[in-house]
């Protein structure tokens, strides 16, 4: 077959590509293991697919080198992104810190958009294709791969791997990016689940359960990063957006920090109380805050049935170190099963940051998730999965 590229994947990354590739008037095939293309951009954002943020940079991933993502950034900006869609009836709203969801549509219409393209342009999506291995020989790359029972094979002068992460194995996520590189000898920066709730177990476990459906506005910080965001109890541990931020920069055997009351201090509020109503019990004041069954699951930690004029110094103390430094120790992460994002992957080294090709094995280029670039939470991923899928396009 005549084509200029196999694409393997029609995720984020891959769909992208083969668009961009297509308005080029370059001809690829993308080869896909689930029965229909962009299953994870369909669960996205609860199925209404925060598909960029208007806020991103390079800042807000993570990767050995935090340089590499620049001149991707600098070849597909948020505002091509914005464009892109809004050309194909697509236009943003955004629902909190710059987070752009389709406004009116949602992630379904946003597969649309590529694959309506797609069939337009006469690029070909293959599903049920699991890819098994990519050989260099002398008439181009031979991508084999399994069709139910048959294996078989396609060759192309050049080929995407765009395969993804990871996260989800029921959707489609293989390790295949991640063990192809392995066996040509390209560097990995270690894995791990990311943007992931947490888990608590032993003696804390049932000072957590307890308060499972419950959420607080937080900062969570840990030596690395903070966030400002809710943290939502569960009844094994803790999730919500400020949880699977500091997900992908904790690592097993850390603690992290919640300050339970940001931009106020506890202190002050008590002292404040002090001169106008001393006979304020402490929980009447953190009722004030939060909701009543939190305010009493801190009974195990605080006085609540003290009045605030009858506080003393030590119990200030605790007060200040609960509400404003409440330390969390996490067992583990609920794993790949409930990851958004896989952490680490390819070393960016390995890979032309302006064109996006194996530096290693020329004609073979590397986008999206399968990379050591990882985005928070928040339409950065699905930004870094377009970015990198246009810039192969241009290359391939
Ligand atoms: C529940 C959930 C919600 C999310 N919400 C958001 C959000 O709102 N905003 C955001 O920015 N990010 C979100 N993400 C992250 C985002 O989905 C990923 O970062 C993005 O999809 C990565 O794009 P990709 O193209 O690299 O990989 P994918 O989109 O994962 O695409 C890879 C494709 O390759 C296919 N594949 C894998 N192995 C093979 C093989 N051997 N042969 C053939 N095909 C193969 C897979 O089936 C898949 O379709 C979310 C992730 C999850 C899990």
């Amino acid at each position: 077959m005549n084509v200029d590229a196999i694409i393997i994947g029609a995720g984020a990354c891959g769909l992208m590509c083969a668009v961009q590739a297509g308005f080029l008037g370059k001809k690829v095939i993308v080869l896909e293991k689930n029965s229909k293309p962009g299953a994870k951009i369909l669960i996205s954002g609860g199925g209404r697919c925060n598909y960029t943020n208007q806020f991103a940079t390079t800042e807000q991933f993570i990767s050995a080198n935090p340089h590499f993502l620049k001149s991707s950034f600098n070849q597909w900006t948020v505002d091509d992104t914005i464009s892109f869609f809004e050309t194909y009836g697509i236009v943003g709203g955004e629902k909190t810190l710059g987070q752009l969801f389709p406004v009116d549509k949602n992630a379904k219409d946003i597969v649309a958009v590529f694959t309506s393209l797609c069939e337009e342009m006469e690029q070909e999506i293959w599903c049920n294709i699991d890819v098994k291995d990519i050989e260099q020989t002398s008439e181009g790359f031979k991508v084999s791969y399994v069709l139910g029972e048959k294996t078989k094979s396609i060759i192309a002068p050049k080929v995407v791997v765009a395969s993804g992460g990871l996260p989800i194995p029921k959707m489609g996520a293989t390790d295949f990016a991640l063990r192809f590189a392995r066996n040509n000898g390209l560097n990995i920066i270690e894995t791990a689940p990311a943007l992931v709730p947490l888990t608590i177990t032993g003696k804390d476990e049932d000072w957590y359960a307890q308060l499972s459906g419950n959420s607080v506005f937080c900062e969570v910080s840990n030596d690395e990063m903070s966030f400002e965001e809710n943290i939502l109890f569960t009844h094994w541990g803790l999730s919500g957006p400020a949880i699977l931020q500091i997900s992908s920069y904790w690592r097993r055997g850390e603690v992290f920090n919640i300050n339970l009351l940001p931009n106020q201090n506890i202190i002050e509020l008590i002292e404040e109380e002090r001169k106008t109503n001393g006979k304020t019990l402490l929980s009447t004041l953190l009722n004030r805050f939060y909701a009543k069954k939190f305010t009493d699951a801190l009974g195990k930690f605080l006085p609540l049935t003290k009045t605030v004029a009858d506080l003393s110094k030590s119990e200030m103390e605790l007060i200040f170190k609960t509400i404003h430094e409440f330390k969390v120790k996490p067992a583990g992460d609920k794993g790949y099963d409930k990851a958004e994002v896989m952490r680490g992957g390819i070393d960016t080294n390995e890979i032309s940051s302006k064109t996006l090709e194996c530096k290693k094995i020329p004609g073979l280029y590397f986008g999206g998730e399968c990379m050591d670039v990882t985005g928070w939470l928040g339409g950065y991923n699905f930004q870094w999965a377009w970015a990198s899928g246009f810039v192969i396009a241009q290359n391939i």
